[in-house]
């Protein structure tokens, strides 16, 4: 029952996308989710990039990736997994509910997750106006004051989203200039609503919850403390490759290294999306990822 030809891990953009492929393909596939179905992309507020659909809404774009998975005979598990052993033929995974799984062939699809600024209350915080998401918790903040920390893309497209919902936003960045695409950059520079701290860090969180935050500005040395309900923190990624540790390959920051094949250093393992050594991390790579993965994978099966 718990024999498959191809297991996916992970439910975001690249997982179901490879499921779409592999189960088209006539083989028997199960998704597993982990605890963030939809993954990352089920999180933004509007995704404007991915070519043929305009202005999509995250969560419906990649919940519809899950339908059409499905409908060729995907099987969604809400489950994470936990431990792995790739070291025979027969793949064999354990899910977080205690089930053990076998597959002839994987496909790593688990993304990434947000860094943490590392300050010392900082855990103690999330939920208390330490957040990683303006779509999910901008709501709470409305008419408030609050601050975004970080320069590429993802910052500023969450203090422009909480623009809207706040009363003011403070975007904190370490640089002046900001690694974001131009259109973007436009907008937030002529946004009233966002003040720009530029050449700054945070240094801490006062408050239970969240009350202000402390700056150090990097070039002159000022600190200053900002009066905010909220701090939005989006300084970049860390791969979920926690489980994969001494299964498989990983490069020196943890993301795995493939060929262009999404082929990891192990016959019938294939990573793709987020998780991978690629030197762009967007929807429609994951999904191009995935797509390549499911395909190396059917040629695996094929050639066993
Ligand atoms: C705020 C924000 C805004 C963004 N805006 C855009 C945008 O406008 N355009 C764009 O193209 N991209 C955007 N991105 C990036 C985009 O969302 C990601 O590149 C994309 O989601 C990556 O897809 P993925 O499938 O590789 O990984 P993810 O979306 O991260 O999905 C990973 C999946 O793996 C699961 N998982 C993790 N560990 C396990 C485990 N042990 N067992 C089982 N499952 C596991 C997770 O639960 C999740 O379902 C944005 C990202 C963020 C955070």
């Amino acid at each position: 029952m718990n024999n498959y030809d191809v297991i996916i891990v992970g439910g975001g953009p690249a997982g179901f996308t490879a499921g779409i492929y592999a189960a088209r393909g006539g083989v028997k596939v199960a998704i597993f989710t982990g605890l963030q179905p939809g993954g990352q992309a089920a999180l933004t507020h509007k995704i404007e990039n991915f070519s043929g659909v305009k202005d999509a809404e995250g969560y419906l774009l990649v919940n519809t990736m899950m339908e059409q998975a499905i409908s060729f005979g995907a099987e969604v598990l809400y489950s994470s997994i936990e431990e792995v052993d790739f070291s025979g033929e027969e793949k064999r995974l354990v899910s977080d509910d205690g089930e053990t799984y076998y597959s002839k062939a994987v496909i790593i699809a688990t993304g990434a997750k947000n860094k943490l600024i590392g300050l010392e209350n900082e855990k103690d915080l999330i939920g208390k106006g330490v957040s990683f998401c303006a779509t999910c918790d901008g709501g709470f903040f409305k008419n408030k004051s609050v601050a975004v920390n970080g320069g590429g893309d993802t910052a500023l497209t969450e203090a422009l989203y909480l623009s809207n919902i706040c009363s003011e936003v403070y975007l904190i960045h370490r640089r002046q200039g900001f690694r974001a695409a131009q259109i973007l950059i436009d907008r937030v520079k002529s946004n009233p609503k966002i003040k720009l701290v530029l050449d700054s860090v945070v240094t801490s969180l006062r408050g239970e919850p969240l009350q202000s935050i402390g700056i150090l500005n990097k070039e002159t040395g000022e600190k200053k403390d900002i009066s905010v309900s909220a701090l939005f923190v989006a300084i970049g990624y860390l791969p979920n490759t926690d489980v994969f540790k001494g299964k498989v390959n990983l490069n020196e920051r943890d993301y795995i290294p493939t060929n262009n094949k999404m082929e990891t250093n192990l016959e019938g393992v294939f990573a793709a999306g987020d998780v991978r050594d690629t030197p762009m991390r967007q929807v429609i790579t994951a999904c191009a990822d995935g797509a390549i993965a499911a395909n190396s994978a059917l040629d695996y099966l094929i050639s066993r």
